[in-house]
């Protein structure tokens, strides 16, 4: 491709809301074969709500609140921000300041509230540290995440105590964006950090078969290195601190310039308004560029 018609594209690009790192990533673009979406925040708004509260008897449902979200309240993931949120809300008053708090990245946080040591999070979190679910609590998870649901579970001082249900919508143009990704001949495949039931929930909502869950962030990358083994090139679209890495080792890196600072870094290519439909016009755009000149 002449430098002159690859200028002019990445002009275009910027019409369409697309941000172009360099003229030569639509040469690579051009190429793509499979696109890995990643679930909270680019397949979904990302913008999620608390719901049910579950907690185990004897358990008193505004101390969840209050633990957890004192907790969240120093996390910037997206279902960090509903619980601190819902949690203030909810019990109505300022939730105490966290002492030696920890993200613990794909799992959720950890720290002392109130003089209690305290974890939300997935329940490999709480397993990881020797905690099981009492059965009403299971039970409640398996609901929530059937029914296409984050669920936070909540233990202190040793004892899961109660399950916080969190809920994300599907954007609006996500379905129609796999429809066109796979009209252009692209593989869609959705990862997560999430439980495999929400994602599948998730996948089915927008028309994504192939799926992959509860991936540890240092895991999102291994799983694009071995589609590259398998000789696909791959697309990765993202949006979170912990999409980063995976960003960048994707041939084609599609950050939505809604997300995460580190995310937009690690893209070749940023979706102003987050919106997939706009990655199809980009995969569009670079097949027309490099044809106008051969
Ligand atoms: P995704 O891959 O969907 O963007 P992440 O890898 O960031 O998600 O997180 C994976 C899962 O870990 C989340 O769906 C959530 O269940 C859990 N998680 C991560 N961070 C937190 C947190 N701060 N509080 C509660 N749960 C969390
Ligand atoms: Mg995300």
């Amino acid at each position: 491709a002449t430098p002159t018609a690859l200028m002019a594209g990445t002009g275009r690009g910027a019409q369409l809301g697309i941000l172009i790192r360099g003229p030569e990533v639509l040469e690579t673009a051009r190429r793509i074969d499979t696109i890995v979406l990643d679930k909270t925040g680019t397949v979904t708004t990302g913008r999620m709500s608390l719901g049910r509260v579950h907690t185990a008897p004897g358990t008193a449902e505004a101390d969840v609140l209050r633990l957890a979200g004192a907790l969240e309240d120093a996390s910037d993931h997206p279902v960090a921000r509903a619980v601190a949120t819902g949690a203030a809300h909810r019990t109505g008053g300022t939730l105490p300041d966290p002492v030696d708090f920890a993200d613990v990245p794909g799992l959720g946080v950890r720290g002392t509230v109130e003089g209690h040591r305290v974890l939300a999070g997935r329940a490999r979190l709480l397993a990881d540290a020797g905690i099981s679910l009492p059965e009403p609590l299971a039970a409640a998870l398996a609901e929530a995440a059937a029914q296409g649901r984050t669920a936070v579970a909540v233990a202190w001082d040793g004892a899961a105590r109660g399950v916080l249900e969190v809920s994300d919508t599907v954007k609006e143009s996500s379905a129609e964006a796999v429809a066109e990704l796979r009209a252009l001949g692209l593989r869609p495949i959705l990862l997560t950090g999430d439980n495999r039931a929400v994602a599948e929930a998730v996948a089915r909502a927008v028309g994504i078969e192939e799926v992959h869950a509860e991936v540890l962030p240092q895991e999102k990358v291994e799983v694009i290195r071995r589609l590259q083994a398998e000789g696909r090139s791959v697309a990765m679209a993202g949006d979170g601190v912990n999409d980063a890495a995976a960003l960048a080792v994707a041939d084609l890196g599609l950050s939505m310039g809604t997300g995460a600072d580190a995310a937009i870094e690690a893209g070749d290519l940023t979706l102003v308004r987050g919106d997939l439909k706009v990655a199809a016009d980009a995969i569009r755009l670079s097949r027309r560029t490099l044809s106008t000149i051969r």
